[in-house]
């Protein structure tokens, strides 16, 4: 008779290149059939089934234990927002009733999901809901791959496209969680598991500057997207405070040198009337785009209720974008506002569920 396992951690926070040897020693150490193990993976891999439960090949034994402990689900979802632009947004509930948000915005043909990598977020910049959170603790591969099977397979079900692109723009740092982060991106993109192509996700990051060559020397074909918002120190100090301990300058000459092996870097940059849109900070901002290769990508701001910034309207983004484009002769373009109608910015539904504050 077999004996229950002991309690395992899931499968996807171990490294998919361990996948075959913790099922064979799972499959051993419960005395079931060497060839399950084989048969897991195929579901895992292959038909891209994350729920024991519906592992119908296996014999019940099996699927409950392998629900209670290698497979026990990470992330479950308990809202769904629908914006009247086909943005939706969704918030996760964690094991540890935490939760975190992901937002899926449909373009043409695309399905792009904008993924959390932590619950709250230390960095604190000024101009985002989740920046007010403070750091509650770091998502676990299992959590962040999770959201992305949970959308894509509801999104495929509704006869939508499912997730194309994934941005790791949700909330959270994702450099602060390096590790986590990073194996993930290894579950999503390793041909042996489950094989998107890196071209399509994008590791967006507010500058942790010694974390940055580490990702690419591990990614080399991801898109990197930075937060940049001013090119100027003292009001970059002011939106993204974490400028205090990765300059301005070590920043700069980090993407400078990464420009070449790099596939694309893209410049973030919030467009926050009064603050960051006089000239001054166009030419500032066209100098550096210009000395690393950026893509420039002006973004609307969403205000959310205590925010200390108003929205910029669209004649302010275009006068903006102008005069950055007369002095820079890159890309520059202005991102619409989605999803505005379902509080689109990330952070704003979980700290209306109450459940900012629960792990400070
Ligand atoms: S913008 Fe990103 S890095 Fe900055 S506080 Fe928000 S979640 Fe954190």
């Amino acid at each position: 008779m077999n004996t229950p396992s002991e309690p395992h951690g899931h499968l996807i926070d171990f490294a998919p290149e361990e996948l075959d040897q913790r099922l064979s020693e799972w499959c051993k150490q419960n005395q079931f059939p060497a060839y399950r193990s084989r048969q897991i993976r195929d579901h895992l891999i292959d038909q891209r089934v994350l729920l024991a439960s519906e592992m119908t090949s296996l014999p019940k034994t099996i699927r409950e234990d392998l629900a209670k402990n290698l497979l026990a689900p990470a992330v479950t979802i308990e809202t769904v927002l629908r914006s009247t632009d086909g943005t939706l947004k969704f918030l996760f509930r964690l094991k540890d009733g935490k939760s975190v948000e992901a937002v899926w915005i449909p373009t043409q043909d695309r399905g792009t999901l904008c993924v959390s990598s932590q619950v709250g977020c230390a960095a604190g910049c000024t101009f985002c809901a989740t920046g007010t959170m403070k750091l509650s603790r770091n998502l676990t591969s299992s959590e962040i791959v999770g959201q992305w099977h949970a959308v894509d397979r509801m999104t495929r079900e509704e006869g939508k496209v499912g997730v194309t692109q994934i941005v790791f723009m949700g909330m959270g740092e994702p450099l602060h969680n390096f590790s986590a982060v990073s194996r993930s991106l290894h579950w999503l993109t390793s041909p042996d598991a489950f094989g998107m192509s890196p071209r399509r996700i994008t590791v967006s990051t507010v500058g942790i500057v010694p974390k940055i060559r580490p990702l690419i020397e591990e990614h080399p074909q991801i898109r990197l997207a930075v937060s940049l918002h001013s090119a100027v120190e003292e009001t970059r100090a002011r939106i993204v405070p974490i400028q205090s301990k990765h300059s301005l300058s070590e920043l700069l000459d980090t993407l400078s040198r990464l420009r070449n092996t790099i596939r694309r870097i893209s410049l973030e940059y919030v467009v926050l009337p009064g603050v960051n849109d006089d000239v001054q900070e166009a030419l500032a901002l066209a100098a550096f785009a210009r000395k690393c290769h950026g893509h420039i990508n002006l973004l609307p701001f969403h205000p959310f209720e205590g925010a200390p910034f108003k929205a910029a309207d669209d004649e302010t983004v275009e006068r903006f974008r102008e005069e950055v484009s007369r002095h820079y002769d890159g890309q520059v373009t202005a991102r619409r506002s989605r999803g505005l109608d379902i509080d689109g910015a990330c952070g704003q539904l979980a700290l209306k569920s109450g459940d900012a504050s629960s792990g400070q």
